[in-house]
């Protein structure tokens, strides 16, 4: 069985520890920060861990988990000391930059997205499971070689994960409307709850909010960090999504002040008859 580096033992990088080393895989954990290492040795999220990159010698694979703006030079640091076979692939939420640049670095690198996570960050909220049933796309490009394709593409099946397959181009643009999209209207929803200037109205908003409202801001308030990093580095198709929505609030707000209430009717039938195709992956 191969052995498998992970660098950036955090949600994501732990999650994946957690369930490749119940698999049988030797796990090696490079972390930042030494008690993030030994967190993961005692929650049996590797079975090696340590704050050296140069941990990554003898890896068959090399699973990049840092944040997105910090992949490449992460990639640059790993690769030194890696055999030449080996395989580098990243988890990060956007790919249209990273991937020609790590893949300039390193031949063997195959971009990839698991998606799935939570409202919180770090070791501490890293579960086994995380990835069972959820999509995992991967990103490779005219350059990926096959045989780094097909083994990473085996690792991410073994985590029970829907693997699939898109260009990181196309990869940016469909999760600008899945995910990041989500995450700037869900927290918009929140700022705008809080305009509200009267605070006996506010507390009451606050006490009445309900299952609705968890579903609604629940991506909304995630990790800043994440979502800065989400427009930072995929701005250009995020902007093109704010700005249809932009579009589509105000079409809503126009037949509202118009009170034509049909075509109000209509515009949400269409969005209740659009929603299934978008609900393929059971709920958390
Ligand atoms: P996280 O919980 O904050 O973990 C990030 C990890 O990277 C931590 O272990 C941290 O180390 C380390 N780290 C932070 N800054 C670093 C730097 N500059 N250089 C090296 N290591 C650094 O984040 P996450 O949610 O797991 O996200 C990791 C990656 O997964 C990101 O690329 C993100 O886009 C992607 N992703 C996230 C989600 C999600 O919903 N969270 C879903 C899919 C993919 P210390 O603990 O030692 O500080």
């Amino acid at each position: 069985m191969e052995r498998i580096a992970i660098v950036g033992l955090g949600l994501i990088g732990g999650s994946l520890g957690l369930d490749l080393t119940r698999q049988g895989y030797t796990v090696v954990g490079i972390a930042r920060r030494a008690e993030t290492a030994l967190a993961a040795l005692s929650m049996g999220a590797a079975i090696e861990a340590g704050t050296d990159v140069a941990l990554v010698a003898g890896a068959d694979v090399v699973f990049i988990c840092t944040p997105i703006d910090a992949v490449v030079a992460t990639a640059r640091a790993v690769i030194p000391h890696l055999s030449d076979g080996a395989v580098i692939t990243d988890v990060a939420s956007v790919k249209g930059k990273i991937v020609p640049q790590v893949a300039a670095l390193w031949p063997n690198f195959v971009g990839g997205h698991p998606m799935a996570g939570k409202a919180e960050a770090g070791l501490a909220v890293a579960e086994p499971g995380l990835f069972r049933c959820r999509p995992y796309v991967l990103t490779p490009t005219e350059m990926t070689k096959p045989a780094a394709l097909e083994l990473v593409r085996a690792i991410a099946e073994s985590l029970g994960a829907n693997l699939s397959q898109c260009h990181p181009d196309q990869h940016d643009r469909a999760v600008a409307w899945i995910s990041h999209l989500p995450v700037m209207v869900s927290s918009s929803l929140i700022l705008a709850c809080q305009s509200e200037i009267n605070p006996n109205l506010l507390a009451l908003a606050q006490t009445l909010a309900s299952s609705g409202f968890q579903d609604t801001s629940r991506v909304g308030g995630g990790v800043p960090e994440l979502g800065t990093l989400m427009a930072r580095h995929n701005r250009a198709a995020l902007l093109d999504a704010l700005t249809q929505y932009q579009a589509q609030l105000e079409q809503m707000k126009t037949l509202i002040v118009a009170e034509k209430w049909d075509a109000l009717h209509n515009t949400l039938t269409q969005a209740q008859t659009a929603r299934p195709a978008y609900l393929k992956v059971p709920p958390a």
